[in-house]
């Protein structure tokens, strides 16, 4: 069975029109990278509720299907043993900081403090994770203080600690330039390494398209494409269903649209120069004057 399995899930908020989530039908296995895309309010933060049981636990409504979580339905789950086994990162870091801790160090201690582990096991994972984030600069800096992208990543390092074995991601890149957007794909790179099921909404489709195993397409509450990255990000119909493709797959699909004879769409950049590299060999041109 899969680690995480939605059967007929449709949702509806108590204060709003029709279903939000409509007929969504997806597993996700253990230890997958994957990634939501999809236009502005086509479901995906709605999906990551459903995930972490704040759909239906908090926001009540009315759902209906099957959500299992590591084999239990998640209306049977705990809220505070699910909170442990799913992390989540919200979209809007300044709503992740608790406001009642003066310390970067003290605000990632604190899920652990919650949860009653003795200190030297706190200050050592708080330790490890602020390294692993090479956020040293910040450890003594008010938390309230930090700028976006900052706060974004104690965000991510207070979830982090707690070492859950899911991840639910919403945009933890809003804030950040490209260089810190980098860092953070880096840090998911490395909970996927240690087994973590991973599970992130992003628009930043290059990044998705280079990391992701596994693409989620939402459009208008529904789940509309779901397969491999390579599957879902080489298909124009994502652009339909309101979703971004790679620049290199759209230039693979330009040239396919004028029937030149690509092998393949490419997806990364080093894709792309095989397949012009293709092209042009077999036209007899030479590829490369250097
Ligand atoms: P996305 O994350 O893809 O932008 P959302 O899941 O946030 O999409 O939103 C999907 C739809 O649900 C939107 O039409 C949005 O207006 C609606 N919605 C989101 N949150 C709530 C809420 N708390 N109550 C009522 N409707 C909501």
């Amino acid at each position: 069975m899969s680690f995480i399995q939605l059967r007929n899930v449709s949702y509806k908020y108590p204060i709003g029109k029709g279903d939000v989530l409509k007929d969504v039908n997806v597993e996700i296995e253990k230890g997958g990278f994957y990634a939501l895309i999809g236009a502005n309010g086509s479901g995906k933060t709605t999906f990551c509720n459903v995930l972490r049981g704040f759909v239906p636990h908090f926001y009540k409504g009315d759902l209906r299907g099957e959500v299992l979580i590591d084999g239990k339905d998640i209306r049977e789950w705990d809220m505070g043993e699910l909170a442990q086994k799913i992390g989540f990162v919200f979209q809007n870091p300044f709503t992740q900081i608790s406001g009642v801790k003066e310390t970067v160090f003290d605000e990632i201690a604190f899920g652990l403090e919650n949860l009653g582990v003795e200190v030297d096991v706190i200050i050592q994972k708080v330790e490890d994770v602020i390294d692993i984030l090479g956020i040293g600069y910040l450890r003594d800096k008010n938390p309230q203080e930090l700028s976006g992208g900052q706060k974004q990543r104690v965000a991510l390092a207070s979830i982090i600690v707690m070492e859950p074995e899911i991840l639910v991601i919403d945009e933890p890149t809003s804030q950040l330039d490209p260089r810190g957007t980098e860092d953070i794909f880096k840090i998911i790179e490395l909970m996927k390494l240690k087994g973590k099921t991973i599970i992130l909404a992003e628009h930043k489709i290059e990044l998705i398209a280079e990391k992701a195993e596994m693409i989620l397409v939402f459009k208008d509450g529904e789940v509309v494409m779901q397969g491999t990255t390579k599957e879902i990000l080489t298909d124009k119909r994502v652009q339909e269903y309101g979703a971004a493709l790679p620049q290199y797959a759209l230039l693979g699909l330009e040239m396919e649209k004028r029937n030149w004879d690509v092998d393949r769409i490419p997806l990364t950049e080093q894709e792309a120069i095989s397949t012009v590299k293709g092209l042009l060999a077999a036209k007899g041109g030479q590829v490369c004057h250097s």
